[in-house]
């Protein structure tokens, strides 16, 4: 088999929740757009409801219904796009709760589907999604009569404890929000991990439920191996892969594993990262490409099966650091071609 493996141990991501959910003295939802950060969302969706999670968030309603179909009615299943044009079947068969970002989509909600569920999003300051302060105080007299089932906004730089946009987008925040006797939440991973002025009445944790900074806490989700297609001995002075990038200063044996920059390894990770056999890291040598990556493994006196690449040792987070990026992108980059196995 030339496919790598991509273990999800659903007992970590438990235990994430749970940990994150002990920092606060309200309710913790779960952030699962994207497929789980990549991960699988028919599992960690179910993972997490067993374990108690009773609010869910994504990014889609498409997503949302791909969540209603594995839990089973129960569960609030809010979506961050809103009511969008051609939702409101969708919404109201499989009973989705948009949060409404703008008067079009309140409007839409209130028309399409009076007293169904909806929240309302906010912009406080980041100003990607949510109503505007203008636009909120024309509404707010129909939302309230809509009845809400939360308000949100979302922080621009929690993932920065010291940036005052933290304090400026919680004052926003609360200056748009005082009086209303609605559930409020503003804080994703990073915000629950600021402080509890933070928590409003729900936290919205995604990338740390999944092992990712800025939980510092947290365990890996995460584990990706690859197996060995192919060993050789190569002389001094021969090279390895695209553009001759490695030259073999020492007799050397090169093993070739079956993933790459297709299986989301971005190619410009190269020779920052390491592969691990155990706890023994490997180098990368030569050019990452689409489908192998050459590893020298002349030190390890033995011949793998299979290397590691995503392990306790070398996280997700330091993968995003050897390719410029973060946590968030290698997970959701993982892509189809692996075979999932998942662990308790
Ligand atoms: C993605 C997202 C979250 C979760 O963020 P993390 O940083 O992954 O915890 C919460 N709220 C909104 C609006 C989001 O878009």
């Amino acid at each position: 088999m030339a496919t790598a493996t991509l273990t999800i141990d659903l007992g970590a991501l438990v235990r994430n929740w749970r940990a994150l959910d002990a920092k606060t003295n309200c309710e913790t939802a779960a952030v699962i757009k994207a497929d789980g950060y990549g991960l699988g969302v028919d599992r960690v969706a179910k993972t997490l409801a067993q374990a108690g999670v009773r609010k869910f968030f994504v990014a889609a309603t498409e997503e949302g219904a791909l969540v209603r179909q594995a839990l089973g009615p129960g569960p609030e299943i809010n979506i961050f796009s809103g009511h969008m044009r051609g939702d409101t079947d969708m919404i109201s068969d499989l009973e989705l709760t948009p949060m409404v970002n703008s008067i079009d989509q309140m409007l839409r909600h209130a028309e399409s589907l009076p007293g169904r569920p909806f929240g309302v999003q906010l912009d406080s300051g980041m100003n990607r999604l949510g109503m505007e302060p203008a636009e909120w105080a024309a509404l707010r007299e129909l939302a309230e009569q809509q009845g809400p089932t939360l308000i949100m906004s979302h922080l621009a730089c929690a993932d920065d404890p010291e940036s005052p946009m933290n304090p400026q987008q919680l004052g926003a925040f609360r200056a748009m929000t005082e009086g209303l006797n609605v559930p409020r939440s503003l804080a994703a991973t990073g915000g629950l991990l600021l402080s509890k002025e933070y928590h409003f009445d729900l936290t919205r944790p995604g990338i740390g439920l999944y092992g990712g900074a800025p939980f510092e806490g947290a365990e890996a989700v995460a584990h990706v191996s690859i197996p060995v297609i192919q060993l050789r001995d190569v002389e001094i002075g021969e090279t390895v892969g695209y553009s001759n990038t490695w030259t073999a200063e020492r007799p050397s044996r090169v093993a070739t594993i079956a993933a790459g920059y297709a299986d989301g390894l971005p190619r410009i990770m190269g020779e920052n990262i390491s592969v691990y056999h155990g706890s023994t890291a490997c180098p990368v040598i030569g050019r990452i490409s689409m489908d192998m990556i050459g590893v020298d493994i002349t030190d390890l006196g033995e011949d793998p099966a299979e290397l590691d690449i995503l392990t306790e040792d070398q996280t997700v987070d330091m993968l995003a650091d050897a390719a410029g990026t973060i946590g968030y992108e290698i997970l959701t980059s993982l892509g189809g071609r692996y075979t999932r196995r998942y662990t308790s």
